[in-house]
């Protein structure tokens, strides 16, 4: 029921405006509130707090069917439940209800700051600094590739409260973006989700009072990790929508597209391509899915969501790179939206841990695995 909804709602409000939010860097607000009403802005979050109730098994099919419509839309979507999922697993029972329910409806949204100029797959070697000045914090430091830094109300900060402990020494902050002392950098011209804001994030002495610590000092490495975690499986859901779009645009024109005097889809050479994009959208999907039951189900998860953050972001390239060859011409065109679909695939191959991050997550795992 959740992905025939959510499918039904992508056909009709995000398909017929994606291009243009994509082309014109529009944010899209309209949109952003309706899936507020949906639940998909806050998919696990319980209903005591705001949310729907629903499971990660949920969040993964509706970030397909999202990202289908918009892959602008669902990372702003990614994200804010990120950022949800960050507060529900580690926040007090104060804090949720202070920094949950109001970002549940899509009237306000939340961004992640985990990344900086200086570091990005490296995450432990934050530079941000926190110093402690008794009752309150000082942050000071730049952030890079901030998701929805233009409309963020607040935001989880991670920065460094002891550099001699290295990364046990970073602590996850909420700090409000109306702060004083935060600046927002140019959005970043981006290749592809338009929709989406990115910029850097400047603090320069913000005042941060200590009950806006997350999860305890010194848990911040620990947070970022075991959200990332959760965040793929998102991104794998994205990666999967963006690849489905792709596998059906060119189903669709393959049977339209006369050549030689017959649709192009009766030629082997393109029902190679059908079948390969088809074989590898289902084989991404079903790890996502398994990822997503596991981490249900209280099971460990790491491994499997790194394999199908893998898998699906490889699979939306692939299968949006074969879908402009399907279309030809038509593909390389912004009339179509086979141009969108990859230049908004490869993105998912470098955030939330590009591809070789996955790979070394998943070679981590087996080897400990295997010595066990
Ligand atoms: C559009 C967009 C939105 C984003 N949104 C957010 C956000 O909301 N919040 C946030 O915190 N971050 C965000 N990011 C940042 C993103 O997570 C990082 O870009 C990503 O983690 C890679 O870091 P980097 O860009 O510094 O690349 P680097 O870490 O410099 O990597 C460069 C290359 O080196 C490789 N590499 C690095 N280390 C290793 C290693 N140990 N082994 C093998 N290869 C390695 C990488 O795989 C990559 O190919 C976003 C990025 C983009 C582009």
């Amino acid at each position: 029921m959740l992905q025939k909804t959510c499918r039904d709602f992508a056909d009709a409000e995000l398909v017929p405006v994606a291009g243009k939010i994509d082309r014109e860097r529009l944010y899209p607000e309209e949109q952003i509130k309706k899936m507020g009403e949906l639940g998909v802005m806050s998919v696990a979050v319980p209903e005591e707090f705001g949310g729907p109730g629903l499971d990660y098994l949920a969040y993964a099919i509706a970030m397909e069917e999202i990202s289908r419509g918009s892959a602008s839309a669902g990372v702003i979507m990614a994200v804010n439940n990120l950022y949800l999922g960050s507060v529900m697993a580690f926040g007090s029972n104060e804090q949720k209800h202070k920094y949950v329910t109001p970002y549940t409806t899509g009237e306000k949204i939340a961004c992640f700051q985990l990344s900086e100029p200086g570091n990005g797959s490296d995450a432990g070697a934050a530079t941000t600094t926190a110093v402690d000045k008794g009752d309150h914090y000082v942050l000071n430091g730049t952030k890079a590739w901030i998701t929805n830094a233009y409309q963020a109300s607040v935001a989880v900060v991670f920065a460094t409260t002891d550099k001699s402990l290295k990364h046990k020494g970073i602590t996850a902050f909420f700090v409000p973006m109306d702060s004083a002392g935060i600046a927002r950098g140019k959005k970043e011209d981006k290749m592809g989700m338009g929709g989406s804001s990115t910029s850097q994030v400047i603090f320069e002495d913000v005042i941060v009072p200590k009950e806006n610590i997350l999860g305890g000092l010194g848990s911040g490495f620990k947070i970022a990790m075991k959200c990332l975690d959760g965040g793929r499986i998102g991104i794998a859901g994205q990666s999967l929508g963006i690849a489905q779009a792709a596998l059906e645009l060119a189903v669709d024109y393959s049977q339209k597209r006369i050549a030689f005097g017959k649709p192009i889809s009766k030629l082997q050479a393109i029902q190679q391509k059908i079948a390969d994009m088809a074989l590898r959208v289902e084989s991404a999907r079903l790890l996502t899915w398994r990822a997503a039951w596991l981490k249900d189900n209280g099971k460990p998860y790491t491994k499997e969501a790194s394999m199908a953050k893998l898998a699906a972001s490889e699979t939306a390239t692939y299968c949006s790179h074969q879908c402009i060859q399907v279309l030809g011409g038509m593909g390389y065109v912004s009339d179509m939206p086979a141009e969108r679909y990859y230049r908004d695939a490869r993105v998912t191959e470098i955030y939330e841990g590009t591809s070789e991050i996955q790979r070394l997550v998943i070679a981590g795992q087996i080897l400990k695995e295997y010595a066990a």
